[in-house]
């Protein structure tokens, strides 16, 4: 047990001194002036504000960059796999990805781009997106990264919302196969009221295709870059200075522009790639989040090149061209941590293990979740046919909001299925119940955060008093996550899923989380989302839809068992009051379930669906629509 000792040591410590615990963090990175005020926060809204080494100076690049150069300079920063297994996988040194990013660094400061304007980039999971992203930092632009998958009105919405002056795209990007007309959706995005703050348009050109090129506006990036000197003088970046927006999924409603500064999530970002992921020198370290999401900003780009690590990028689906895809390339570049979500997880699952044992996968060695609540069956299938039983799982709950991870499994210690299990060092969740009031020991509730870590979002753009409403109005003095959660005998926390998702069956408060896993757990059943309808006796009522194994066939019997399998898994009042079969569920881009879509066919008031922008495929909505319970 000296895993959970270390742990319990470090943890009280971090806590007792987070002045001197997170100054001699804050060490682990490189900045021009060393900050000597640390932290400074108030929670409180009458006297609100977060600041993490506020008079720190720092350029992220330059820590994510130039650091590695002496040392590590002709490591591989990147491996590049494209869509197309049969392409040429690329491998970029981290010498040059530094002349790339500088090259491009220069090339925006020549297009008038200056410290604190807004960049837009949308781009596909290619390296050129990383760079982008890192040449926003290297001369002190806030980067807004808006995911490949999303169509014009999405980019025009997010445009218009941070005034962008230019944006960085694609001739097409390419995924499982078929061609995503970048380009175009942003000159259709463009035609959109509210967008007249893009004076420039930079294309990359990743697949070849023609694209109309509207002059003086859009211009080629090998052109602009073209004769650029591969070094660039970086900002001096005060550790507060804004460092991205990026707007949150969108699975409870509009999207959020979070916005993080410079110096507290980079130490942040860094620090917890390192724990978290337990991270050795020769690692290879494969998160599939899109760059889009800020698992892709975090644990993609931020944190790993911090740290000097590998990370493979990879710009396809895990379907494509068949479902042993991921493992393929687990074996072609012998990745050895891995981190997906639980929608790919349950998606791969429901093909069985066959595609899974088509690969070695020897080189793994951890395996890590985030998304969503994982079922403990798909944690078990994780664990016991991917990691072959021998690799831990590390359940990582975070949010945009919170820059980085903030529970998660202690390196060393053995999770339990479904449970994000003990807060990161520094971080203090706790329990409240609707009035507020701390729960202590065994209990469940509202998960809030009593203090504040570098890692946390400082504003919504544009809209400080949202900010401060949203998160620090419910529970005064706290921040409020926005979900449930319970913590068990052993002060282990399990995420019961979005507070707003709770179903209230006869004053029994009972989280989606748990119903769906009874659900998963049925061999037949691959996927489940949960919500609450009104009923007239019980207050609220459970309506299930579910999405079979590959194979099986929806039957009433079938439905009736079902229901009875809940029934006995947790109990009579668990009991779904109607089963809907679902061949596909409402899911955002990133491939988060959206409950709140689901309430309104549940509550047989289709026509009052709210936002449905972010969703992956609305065509799902209008098959539930039709055979929903009231139709
Ligand atoms: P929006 O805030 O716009 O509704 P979103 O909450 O889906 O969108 P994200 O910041 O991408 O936006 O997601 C964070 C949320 O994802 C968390 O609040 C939680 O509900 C869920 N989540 C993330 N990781 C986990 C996890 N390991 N276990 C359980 N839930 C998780
Ligand atoms: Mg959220």
């Amino acid at each position: 047990m000296t895993g959970s000792t270390d742990y319990a040591r470090e943890y009280a410590q971090s806590l007792s001194d987070p002045d001197g615990y997170w100054k001699s963090v804050a060490q682990r990175i490189e900045w021009i002036a060393p900050p000597t005020q640390i932290r400074d926060v108030s929670f409180d809204t009458k006297d609100f504000h977060i600041r993490w080494y506020a008079d720190g100076v720092l350029n992220a690049s330059v820590n994510c960059l130039d650091r590695h150069l002496a040392t590590r300079g002709d490591r591989t920063a990147l491996i590049f796999e494209p869509d197309d297994p049969n392409a040429e996988a690329q491998r970029i040194t981290y010498r040059e990805l530094h002349a790339r990013t500088c090259r491009l660094a220069n090339a925006l400061r020549n297009l008038g781009v200056r410290k604190g304007d807004r960049i837009t980039i949308y781009l596909p999971m290619i390296p050129d997106a990383v760079v982008a992203m890192l040449a926003c930092a290297r001369i002190g632009a806030i980067h807004s990264v808006v995911f490949g998958g999303f169509a014009p009105q999405s980019i025009a919405d997010r445009v218009a919302d941070c005034r962008s002056k230019l944006i960085i795209t694609a001739d097409e990007g390419l995924r499982g196969g078929k061609r995503i007309a970048l380009k175009a959706n942003v000159d259709a995005a463009l035609a959109l009221p509210g967008t007249n703050s893009v004076e420039t348009v930079l294309v990359v050109r990743h697949t070849g295709a023609a694209v109309a090129m509207q002059m003086p506006r859009d211009r080629w990036v090998d052109v602009v870059v073209d004769g650029q000197p591969d070094t660039c003088e970086p900002e001096p970046m005060n550790a507060e200075d804004p460092l991205f927006i990026l707007y949150t999924s969108g699975s409870t409603g509009k999207p959020k522009g979070v916005l993080h500064t410079t110096g507290g999530y980079l130490v942040y970002a860094s620090f917890t790639h390192e724990r978290v992921f337990g991270l050795r020198d020769d690692d290879v370290f494969w998160c599939t989040a899109d760059v889009g999401w800020i698992t892709g900003h975090t644990y993609i780009v931020y944190g790993p090149l911090a740290n000097g690590a590998t990370v493979v990028v990879f710009e396809g689906v895990p379907n494509h061209p068949d479902h042993s895809r991921f493992w393929r390339v687990i074996d072609k570049h012998q990745v050895t941590i891995f981190y997906t979500a639980p929608t790919a997880i349950r998606a791969l699952m429901r093909e069985g293990d066959a595609p899974v044992k088509a690969a070695s996968r020897k080189s793994l060695r951890l395996l890590g979740t985030v998304g969503e609540p994982i079922n403990p069956e798909a944690w078990r299938w994780y664990h016991d046919v991917v990691g072959d039983a021998r690799c831990p799982v590390v359940d990582t709950w975070w949010q945009t909001e919170t820059g980085g991870a903030l529970i998660t499994p202690p390196i060393g210690i053995d999770a339990k299925p479904g449970s994000a299990m003990k807060p990161f060092f520094g971080v203090q969740p706790a329990l409240v119940d609707a009035e507020g009031r701390l729960l202590e020991g065994e209990a469940t509730g509202n998960l809030v955060l009593l203090d504040s870590w570098p890692g946390q979002m400082r504003t919504v753009y544009g809209d400080h008093q949202r900010f401060i409403d949203t998160y620090f109005r419910a529970y005064p003095g706290m921040y409020f996550t926005g979900d449930g959660c319970r913590r068990d005998a052993d002060g282990d926390y399990w995420i019961t899923g979005r507070v707003d998702d709770v179903i209230n069956v006869s004053g029994h408060r009972i989280g989606t989380a748990e119903v769906e896993s009874a659900l998963v757990s049925h061999a037949k059943v691959a996927e489940a989302a949960v919500v609450g309808f009104p009923h007239d006796i019980k207050g609220q009522g459970i309506y299930a839809y579910v999405t079979l194994i590959a194979g099986e066939t929806e039957s009433d019997a079938l439905r009736a068992e079902l229901i009875a399998h809940v029934r006995h898994e947790i109990g009579p009042i668990a009991t779904p009051d109607h089963l809907q079969w679902a061949p596909g569920l409402p899911k955002t881009r990133s491939g988060k379930i959206m409950r709140r879509i689901l309430r309104k066919i549940a509550e047989d008031v289709p026509d009052q669906l709210g936002d449905t922008s972010t969703l992956a495929d609305p065509s799902v909505v209008d098959s539930l629509v039709r055979n929903r319970r009231g139709a």
